[in-house]
């Protein structure tokens, strides 16, 4: 199958931006060309939110994201909102609910999300092309505006007067996550921000893993922090290390070499609560105490680490501060991550200093755009990261 010859836009990645931001600029009368390499569309869309796709959030705060400039994804996220998308998805009938800390789910599955974007494509007269590998990209000359770029692909040469950069971030490279959009802000002189993985687990050293193994499979509450950072949500201990929403959310915020600090017990005071066990129940095990309030395997390695087991009375009111900060502050040092092959997501990406945060479009090239999350903007985990992706092909598909 052969592309058209020209087109007023065209999306190179059919991911959530890329699709968003061409069933809106359809909408505004453009003829919008979507290519895709990947063999499908919208994998990530379909693979999200353990496939059901967390596609917003009810509360969409600039501080739930991260960008060298803090500013830049104010304007697109007040233009198009949560409610916004949210009114989308009861146009198209979808079922959703809401899981957890203001998360939205779809309440069947992720295609939902998909056929969604898709129907509003198609009824806008969207063309979207898979299997499609962009070869190279021209600028054209100046007398041939309002044509500006000349793209080289598999299917063809095809001329266009808006070209969005869509392809994502480097997160699971065999879903089809390529560094493409980054080599096109390079090709034109676009300062890129360092990447790395993002809303990762973390893994820990063999002696590590050794003293943790009793633990592999067990969740609790945990509220864990780095540098100013903190989030209080489940921890999970895994075979490669730690893993589970709190430890996703802090790894976007951690680098190399730093301590992360888990609080096993955030909703308590242990100090109090055990000197206050001391008088209720004095001749209780220590661990049968810490039991109680965590698994049993966590109570047991833990306890482990901190002190002899005895009945609790016969601590003195030293000891049982000391077992209260090795279970309120535990303090760890990760190996390092699991890397892109599990990450969400890709922090750092084309420099938003070089975009437009009204419309998208590189400052230094007329006509080029940047969606998405191959842009230096990271949502938290929760839904964050598609309500950029939606805000920021929104807002761009209004100039395309
Ligand atoms: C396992 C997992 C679960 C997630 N769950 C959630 C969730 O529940 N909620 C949430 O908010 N976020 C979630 N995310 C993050 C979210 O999926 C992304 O932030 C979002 O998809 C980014 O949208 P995008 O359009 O910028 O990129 P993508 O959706 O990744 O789309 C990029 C598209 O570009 C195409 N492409 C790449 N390179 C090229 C190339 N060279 N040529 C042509 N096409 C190319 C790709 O094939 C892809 O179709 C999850 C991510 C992962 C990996």
């Amino acid at each position: 199958m052969a592309l058209p010859q020209q087109t007023d836009v065209l999306i190179i990645g059919a991911g959530a931006a890329g699709l968003m931001c061409a069933a809106n600029a359809a909408a505004r009368g453009r003829n919008v060309v979507v290519v895709d390499h990947a063999n499908k569309v919208g994998k990530k869309i379909l693979m999200s939110g353990g496939g059901r796709c967390n596609f917003t959030n009810m509360e969409i705060l600039p501080k739930n994201y991260l960008s060298s400039n803090s500013h830049f994804c104010k304007s697109a996220l007040a233009r198009y909102t949560q409610w916004d998308f949210i009114a989308l998805v009861l146009k198209h009938g979808v079922a959703y609910h809401e899981k957890k800390l203001g998360q939205l789910f779809c309440d069947h599955k992720a295609q939902d999300i998909l056929d969604l974007l898709l129907a509003e494509c198609d009824q806008t007269g969207t063309k979207i092309y898979s299997h499609c590998n962009v070869k190279n990209i021209e600028v054209l000359k100046e007398s041939e505006l309002p044509k500006r770029y000349k793209i080289t692909t598999s299917m063809g040469d095809i001329v266009c007067e808006s070209l969005v950069i869509a392809t994502g971030g480097l997160s699971i490279p065999t879903m089809g996550a390529t560094g493409f959009g980054y080599e096109i802000a390079e090709q034109f002189g676009l300062k890129l921000q360092p990447r790395m993985p993002g809303l990762v687990p973390f893994t820990l050293s063999p002696a590590q893993l050794e003293s943790l193994k009793d633990c592999v499979g067990n969740a609790i509450e945990v509220k864990v922090s780095c540098g100013e950072q903190s989030f209080t949500e489940n921890l999970l201990f895994t075979h490669r290390g730690l893993s589970g929403p709190a430890i996703l959310q802090i790894s976007s915020y951690w680098s190399p070499g730093q301590i992360v600090r888990i609080d096993l017990l955030p909703s308590i005071n242990l100090n109090d609560y055990l000197l206050a066990q001391q008088q209720q129940r004095p001749k209780v095990l220590l661990t049968t105490l810490m039991s109680e309030l965590l698994t049993k395997n966590i109570a047991q390695v833990f306890c482990d680490k901190a002190i002899d087991i005895r009945p609790v009375n016969q601590y003195t009111p030293k000891e049982l501060q000391l077992i209260a900060d090795v279970f309120h502050g535990w303090d760890i040092m990760p190996a390092g991550t699991e890397g892109y092959r599990t990450a969400e997501v890709t922090l750092g990406g084309v420099d938003v200093d070089c975009l437009s945060s009204k419309t998208m479009e590189a400052k230094s090239q007329p006509g080029l755009f940047f969606i998405g999350e191959v842009v230096d903007v990271t949502g938290h985990l929760g839904g964050f990261n598609f309500q950029w992706a939606w805000a920021s092909g929104y807002a761009a598909a209004q100039f395309v």
